[in-house]
């Protein structure tokens, strides 16, 4: 057999035992991702509507700075009513009843307003709760993961020891290739052909002149569907897919 290969199944082996080992960090460490992933999404879209919030405030001045200026003429102009004589009086009459129907407008402008900013402060407030409780979770996880770390020490650095003196023994690029393969594959870098001559991995058909090829394991067979090493289905005895 190719000796390289050998060495290889051996490292599968051992690093299928370390996968299963490391399986409950792992996943601690994919919850932590998460949930830091969506403290940050509602963190951002809380800055966003706080920004929205700032603005809403501000035209909500202007518009009450607006109605007290029309106001204040509209009195003036009630003052001028009085005082007229006769000619000029439908005029500012007409004139009054525009701006007190734009009053009417501006205020029931300003009642939306108030209705955007008490919406926009009650969403702001729910995604501080929120956040806070994914804190909360986070600080969950992190404790979950010095537990599962602490249980499992003594046992990894055991195994680590022996992949260590395991690996010395194969070529880099074959390693590289392997640790490679192994990482984005879940823990699964070498395979075998199956009984219906599919990569066992990814079930991509692995054509037969191929498969005998593999069978002679004296090369370093690749699955062109997964990039997995393929081999004997007995030589891999004790690896689960
Ligand atoms: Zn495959």
């Amino acid at each position: 057999m190719f000796t390289d290969l050998e060495w290889l199944i051996k490292l599968q082996l051992l690093d299928y035992e370390i996968y299963q080992l490391t399986a409950d960090q792992r996943k601690a460490n994919n919850n932590v991702k998460k949930l830091s992933d969506e403290v940050e999404e509602i963190s951002l879209r809380k800055i966003k509507q706080g920004r929205e919030l700032k603005r809403t405030i501000e035209e909500k001045a202007k518009l009450l700075d607006d109605i007290q200026e029309q106001k204040r003429i509209l009195e003036q102009k009630r003052v001028d009513l009085q005082n007229d004589k006769k000619t000029k009086k439908e005029h500012i009459r007409r004139e009054i009843k525009k701006m007190e129907q734009a009053v009417e407008v501006f205020t029931q402008r300003v009642d939306t307003i108030s209705q955007d900013i008490s919406r926009l402060e009650q969403e702001i407030h729910d995604k501080e709760d929120r956040v806070t409780g994914l804190k909360t979770d986070l600080q969950d996880e992190d404790k979950s993961i010095v537990k599962v770390v602490k249980k499992t020490k003594k046992q990894l650095t055991e195994l680590e020891k022996k992949r260590a003196l395991l690996e010395v023994n194969i070529r880099k690029p074959f390693l590289n290739h392997y640790n490679r393969i192994m990482h984005i594959r879940n823990g699964v870098a070498i395979t075998y052909v199956n009984e219906k001559g599919l990569c066992q991995g990814c079930q991509v058909h692995i054509p037969l002149q191929f498969q005998q090829k593999i069978k002679l394991m004296e090369d370093y067979n690749i699955c062109e569907g997964c990039g997995r090493i393929l081999v004997l289905k007995e030589a891999m005895e004790g690896i689960v897919e």
